[in-house]
């Protein structure tokens, strides 16, 4: 992957009880989601809470710091945004945010287009899906 910079935006309620340590490490692990990137930054952060209509504010800002800090290097094509799983499936916590398609039109609106859903994935509550216990979306 051409990537340069991975984004992952998490569920700012899971965030309440979640440090995003699994999201971390399956990246730095280059596991699951992650395993085609090579030399990326890293950065992530919440979507400012329901309705997701704070992530608009928050990727201007950094849209504003990566051409500012980057010096152009970095374009928004060569930034990967990941919806955490934590937003973007049913698991033993929260099912998939009623807000996703929202959150992901103002993404796109900011230029970002390299949208992925999930992050880390949990193999239990993968097992799960797959037995119908959390729906799979
Ligand atoms: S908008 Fe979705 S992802 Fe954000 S806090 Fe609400 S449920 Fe979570």
């Amino acid at each position: 992957m051409d990537s340069k910079y991975v984004v992952i935006i998490q569920c700012d309620i899971a965030h309440r009880r979640c440090s995003g340590f699994q999201c971390t490490s399956a990246f730095y692990n280059r596991e699951e989601k992650f395993k085609d990137y090579d030399d990326v930054r890293y950065i992530s952060f919440t979507c400012g809470g329901c309705c997701g209509k704070a992530i608009s504010a928050k990727l201007e800002h950094f849209s504003k710091k990566l051409n500012r800090k980057c010096k152009g290097d970095i374009d928004k094509d060569k930034v990967a945004i990941h919806l955490a799983s934590c937003m973007t499936t049913d698991n033993h916590h929260y099912d998939r945010c009623p807000h996703i398609d929202y959150i992901k039109k103002i993404i796109l609106k900011k230029g970002y287009r390299n949208l992925i859903e999930g992050s880390y994935i949990s193999k239990n509550s993968e097992l799960k899906r797959q037995r119908g216990v959390y729906v799979s979306y």
